[in-house]
């Protein structure tokens, strides 16, 4: 066993720490014996700043990656065109794990591939040319994490066609995520975004905690709202 704790990563066992000053500090005695060599540093505990445990999203979407989704899902749907010719949008995602394997695990997604547009059912499905393509295009250090589509106007989740869909990315690796945005759900309180995941059983899924990192709704929304206005005049 001792083996083992030499891979926990440091900031698991940072996490570890809060949690067994928190318990402490709730009369509760120590978890486990993983910490049990912490114990003697920490004297009898405990400012705030020990107690902080920072939530951590379990995915987090660099700017980049959710701007170029924002632009190519509004370019195709949003309130200066006509409902009728709204079109759904697809793409594939690439970034990274952090922390794998532990409590803090996270998917960072760093860019965005828009791949194609059109009706529902012509943007199911990603070429294989273009899937290595993109392969090809992507950092080294980055691989292919998910998928991202547009549902204009009716909400994030994932519909039968897209669970399908979504089966095959994580038969192909188990962490892959299924983003969806809502062009038209995105204001200043909200990114219209879903990221979803297929349970073990294969029969449901469920949603994934976000962040796009550093930025609030509402300087994204302000951001976005201004390209928009930019597009208007240049048509
Ligand atoms: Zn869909």
């Amino acid at each position: 066993m001792h083996n083992d704790e030499d891979k926990i990563p440091e900031q698991y066992k940072e996490l570890l720490k809060k949690i067994e000053a928190i318990e402490k500090i709730l009369g509760m005695s120590a978890i486990d014996k993983i910490v049990e060599d912490m114990e003697t540093e920490s004297e009898i505990v405990v400012s705030d700043e020990d107690l902080l445990i920072t939530p951590r999203p379990e995915v987090t979407i660099k700017p980049k990656a959710y701007f170029k989704l924002a632009k190519h899902a509004l370019t195709y749907a949003n309130s200066n065109i006509p409902k009728r010719e709204w079109v759904e949008i697809i793409g594939l995602l690439t970034g990274q794990m952090a922390k794998e394997g532990t409590p803090l695990e996270q998917v960072i997604v760093d860019d965005y591939w828009p791949v194609d547009q059109g009706d529902a059912i012509s943007v199911e499905i990603v070429d294989q040319k273009v899937f290595t393509e993109i392969f090809h295009k992507k950092e080294s250090t980055q691989f292919i994490i998910g998928w991202a589509h547009s549902h204009p106007s009716f909400t994030p989740f994932l519909s039968d066609d897209d669970f399908r869909t979504h089966l095959r990315y994580q038969t192909f690796w188990n962490k892959s995520i299924a983003l969806v945005i809502d062009p038209l759900m995105i204001s200043r309180d909200d990114y219209g975004l879903g990221v979803f995941r297929i349970d073990d059983d294969k029969q449901s899924y469920y949603k994934l905690s976000i962040e796009v990192e550093g930025l609030s709704t509402q300087a994204s929304f302000e951001s976005i709202d201004l390209f928009m206005k930019n597009e208007k005049e240049n048509d």
